[in-house]
């Protein structure tokens, strides 16, 4: 078993998956004894390879992606045992982690509270050294407040706990992607890594309609790490809607 990883980086899920059998171009899958997944990653060439010499291995990795959209590499350090020719850790440290998900949960716990509000369900926590350090949920119709978003919340009470406005070193998990003023936000306050759930077509600032958070104009920039609880994360938000549309 060989797992190779050269390159991993954040935009995961922003998927393209092509599989080529490396013994025998042509051929389609499943009858790999040998292959290489290649994952087309939004903004980037080639972003992930990895080899693998099983079929039941190859199907496990393309599941994943096409279906949690968690990363391939954590399922395969996760699941059988295997691990990656570079171990446990990435060199650029830009991939997911095991902590991704239960973060993750974190901040839908959080957007729940914002449904139980009747607000649009979004909700974000900052993590520090381990510790939740923020939380916040989307309280727009509470506080009457255009700005009142989870992530701007959050990184109030983070802010708040490091008596700091600079959240070095800190992750931020969002249920959806940021938009503009978000993204401004964590800009400024310079938080190091942002993870989200769900794509949002309509003002999503972390690699939708554009990426701000990774543009290299700006002074800061942070890694930035997309799909984690995907479905779960968008059903919040449909789920919502088709309530609110039943009710009206
Ligand atoms: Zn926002």
């Amino acid at each position: 078993m060989t797992v190779s990883v050269w390159k991993t980086t954040t935009m995961i899920e922003s998927i393209k998956v092509n599989l080529i059998l490396k013994d025998n171009p042509g051929t389609s899958f499943p009858p790999a004894s040998k292959a290489i997944l290649w994952i087309a990653i939004k903004g980037w060439q080639t972003s992930l390879w990895k080899t693998v010499d099983k079929i039941r291995v190859t199907h496990r990795i393309i599941h994943n992606v096409l279906t949690t959209n968690v990363c391939s590499r954590h399922s395969l350090l996760h699941t059988d045992g295997f691990v990656g020719s570079n171990g446990t850790k990435e060199a650029d440290g830009m991939s997911l982690t095991g902590d991704d998900v239960r973060y993750m949960r974190e901040a839908m716990e959080e957007a729940k509270k914002a449904e139980s509000l009747r607000e649009v369900p979004i909700g974000a926590v900052i993590v520090k050294d381990g510790e939740i350090i923020g939380r916040g949920h989307n309280l727009r119709e509470t506080m009457r407040d255009p700005t009142a978003h989870a992530e701007i919340l959050a990184i109030r009470q983070a802010s708040e706990h490091l008596n700091a406005w600079r959240l070095l070193g800190c992750t931020l998990y969002v249920t959806l992607e940021p938009c503009p003023m978000c993204a401004g936000a964590i800009l400024q306050s310079r938080i190091a890594r942002v993870v989200y759930g769900t794509d949002d077509p309509k003002a999503g600032c972390a690699g939708t309609l554009m990426n701000l958070l990774q543009d290299g104009r700006f002074n800061h920039r942070t890694e930035v790490a997309s799909g984690v609880l995907r479905e779960e994360c968008a059903e919040l938000l449909t789920g919502f809607f088709r309530a609110l549309r039943n009710r009206s």
